[in-house]
C-alpha cells in the first residue's frame, strides 16, 4: 500500500462521524441542528465527492448562540486568569493529540497539501499555548498618580464576540482568533466558512473535552449572507473579528453599524516581493516560489507580484519558470504533493479566468496557464511574465498559485510599483544593501515586511494590513487591545 492509499484509508476513519452525523452547530455545550432543520452539502475539492452535510443556520441559531455566550460571559470573565490558562493549555494538548486527524480532514475539506496542513494543525496548538501563558496578565494595567488622585487603569474583556473565518487554512486561523479572545475573558460565537466547516467542529469538541464551560465558545455553521450577517448585527455581540475578502469587510462594517460593533479586519492582499540585483538570488528565488506556490497560493500573505530588477530578470525568471514547471500538483494527502486543488468550482473558474485575461492583456505565460484535466479543482502553477502593474493580473487578488512578474530599473520605480495597489498587507524585500533596505521598508505601504526572508511568523509581533488589507492588529498584546476595554478609576487621595 502506498503512503497515499494508507492516508486515504485513515481519512475515511476520521471522517466517518461527519459522514454519519453531518457537521452540526455546537451551542451551550450541546450538538444541535439548525433550528430550521435545513442542511447544505459540503463537497471535497479533491474529487468533488460529498464529505458531509452541514447545518444551514440563520438568525434564530445565531440568537441562541449569542444568548449562550452572553449568559456564560460573567463567570468566564471572572475566572482567574491562571485557571483560563490551564484550560487553554489543555485545548493545545487536545489539538496535538488529534493533529493528524485535523490535518487530514483539513486537506480533504480545503484541498491544501498535507506537508503544510500538518504544520498548520500544530501551529494551532502553539497559538493556544502562547495566549494561555498571557491569560494571567491580560488584565494588568497601570497606576498614574496625580496630585489629588490615585489613578488606576486596568483592562476588562469586552464581552461576547463574533469570530468569522475564511476557508484558507481555516483551522489555524480559527485558533489565531479564538485563543486570544478566550485568554482575554471574552466568550465567543464562531461562524466558520461554509466551504470548509469540518475542523472548526473538531476544534470545539476538543475545547469542550478540555473543560471549557458550556456557552463560552459556540459554533454556528452556515452561509455568510444568513448566519454571518446575523452575527454581525446581533446586539449581544460586542465585537467582530473577521478574516476574509476586503469587500466582505466593507459589508460587515455596514451591517455592524447599527449596533456599533467594534471590528477587526484581516483582508486581502496583492503583496510584492522585490528582488534587487545585489540580493542572494538563490535564496530570493526559493522564498519567492515558497510564498506564492505553497498553500495553493490561497494565502493572504502570498507574494503574488514579483518585482525583479531588469539587470537580473532574464536569468531569474527563466530559473523560476523551470522550477514552477516542476512543482508537484496532486492529491493533498500524498506527502509528495506541493499543490492541491483550489477550494471550489467558483474559485477555480475565477483563477482560470486570469489565464485568458493575461493573454488579452499582452503578458506571457512562462509556466502553467491551464486547468488540470479530470475531477477536482486542480490548476497548474502559473507564472506570468512581461507584465506591467496596470494589468488586472497585477492589480486583482487572484488567490491561487499564480505569480505575476514585473521588471523595474531603479529603486524609485520599484517602490512606486510596489505601492501602486489598493492593498497593503505584506511586502518582501531582497537586497544586501542595508541602507536601501531601511529606506525602502520605511516607504513601502504594508503592515508587515520581511527583508531577505519569506514570511516567518513570530507570535508576539503585530499581524495585520493597511489600506484595503485590514484594520487593526493581532498578535501579542495587540489581540488583547481588540478583545478588551481600558477601564480607568480615579481614587481621591
Ligand atoms: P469571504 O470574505 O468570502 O468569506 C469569509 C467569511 O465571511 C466566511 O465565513 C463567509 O461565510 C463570511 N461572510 C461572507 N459574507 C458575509 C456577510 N455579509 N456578513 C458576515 N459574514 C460574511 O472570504 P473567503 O473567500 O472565505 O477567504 C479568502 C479571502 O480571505 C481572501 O481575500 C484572503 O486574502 C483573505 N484572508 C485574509 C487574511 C489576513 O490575515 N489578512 C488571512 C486569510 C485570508
Amino acid at each position: 500500500m502506498s503512503e497515499l492509499d494508507d492516508n486515504i484509508s485513515k481519512l475515511h476513519t476520521y471522517l466517518a462521524p461527519f459522514r454519519q452525523n453531518g457537521v452540526m452547530n455546537r451551542i451551550n455545550g450541546e450538538v444541535v441542528p439548525a433550528q430550521s432543520g435545513e442542511t447544505f452539502d459540503n463537497n471535497s475539492p479533491v474529487d468533488e465527492e460529498l464529505i458531509c452535510t452541514v447545518a444551514k443556520s440563520g438568525p434564530a441559531d445565531i440568537d441562541a448562540a449569542a444568548q449562550a455566550a452572553h449568559d456564560a460571559f460573567p463567570a468566564w470573565r471572572d475566572m482567574a486568569g491562571t485557571e483560563r490558562k490551564k484550560i487553554l493549555h489543555a485545548i493545545a494538548d487536545g489539538i496535538v493529540a488529534r493533529a493528524e486527524e485535523i490535518a487530514f480532514a483539513e486537506c480533504y475539506d480545503t484541498g491544501q497539501a498535507l506537508r503544510f496542513m500538518s504544520k498548520a494543525a500544530l501551529r494551532g496548538a502553539e497559538n493556544f499555548r502562547y495566549f494561555a501563558d498571557l491569560a494571567p496578565s491580560a488584565r494588568d494595567g497601570k497606576q498614574m498618580p496625580s496630585a489629588t488622585l490615585m489613578n488606576v487603569t486596568t483592562r476588562v474583556p469586552i464581552g461576547p464576540v463574533g469570530v468569522i473565518t475564511p476557508w484558507n487554512t481555516p483551522f489555524m486561523l480559527s485558533t489565531w482568533k479564538i485563543a486570544p479572545a478566550l485568554a482575554a475573558g471574552c466568550t465567543v460565537v464562531h461562524k466558520p466558512a461554509e466551504f470548509s466547516p469540518v475542523t472548526a467542529s473538531i476544534l470545539l469538541e476538543i475545547a469542550e473535552e478540555a473543560g471549557l464551560p458550556p456557552g463560552v465558545w459556540n459554533l454556528v455553521n452556515g452561509f455568510g449572507e444568513d448566519a454571518g450577517k446575523a452575527l454581525t448585527e446581533h446586539p449581544k455581540i460586542r465585537a467582530i473579528a473577521f478574516v476574509g475578502e476586503s469587500r466582505t469587510g466593507s459589508m460587515i462594517m455596514k451591517q455592524g453599524a447599527d449596533t456599533l460593533k467594534r471590528t477587526h479586519f484581516e483582508l486581502g492582499g496583492k503583496n510584492p516581493v522585490v528582488v534587487f540585483d545585489d540580493a542572494e538570488l538563490d535564496r530570493a528565488l526559493d522564498a519567492a516560489i515558497f510564498m506564492i506556490y505553497s498553500l495553493n497560493g490561497e494565502r493572504c500573505t502570498s507574494s503574488s507580484r514579483l518585482l525583479v530588477q531588469s539587470s537580473i530578470a532574464d536569468d531569474f525568471l527563466s530559473a523560476m519558470a523551470t522550477r514552477v514547471k516542476n512543482i508537484r500538483v496532486g492529491h493533498p494527502l500524498d506527502p509528495e504533493t506541493e499543490i492541491g486543488p483550489l477550494i471550489h468550482k467558483v474559485h477555480f473558474d475565477k483563477v482560470c479566468s486570469y489565464f485568458d485575461i493575461a493573454k488579452e492583456e499582452g503578458a506571457k505565460i512562462a509556466a502553467g496557464g491551464a486547468a488540470k484535466e479530470g475531477k477536482g479543482w486542480f490548476v497548474e502553477p502559473t507564472l506570468f511574465t512581461a507584465a506591467n502593474n496596470d494589468m488586472k493580473i497585477a492589480r486583482e487578488e487572484i488567490f491561487g498559485p499564480v505569480l505575476t512578474a514585473i521588471t523595474f530599473d531603479t529603486e524609485e520605480e520599484a517602490l512606486a510599483i510596489a505601492n501602486d495597489t489598493e492593498y497593503g498587507l505584506t511586502g518582501y524585500v531582497w537586497t544586501n544593501d542595508l541602507t536601501r533596505a531601511l529606506r525602502f521598508t520605511d516607504k513601502l505601504e504594508a503592515g508587515m515586511i520581511w527583508v531577505n526572508s519569506e514570511n516567518v511568523r513570530h507570535l508576539p509581533t503585530p499581524f495585520g494590513g493597511v489600506k484595503a488589507s485590514g484594520i487593526g492588529r493581532d498578535g501579542g498584546d495587540w489581540s488583547f487591545e481588540f478583545y478588551m476595554e481600558q477601564k480607568h478609576v480615579g481614587f481621591a487621595t
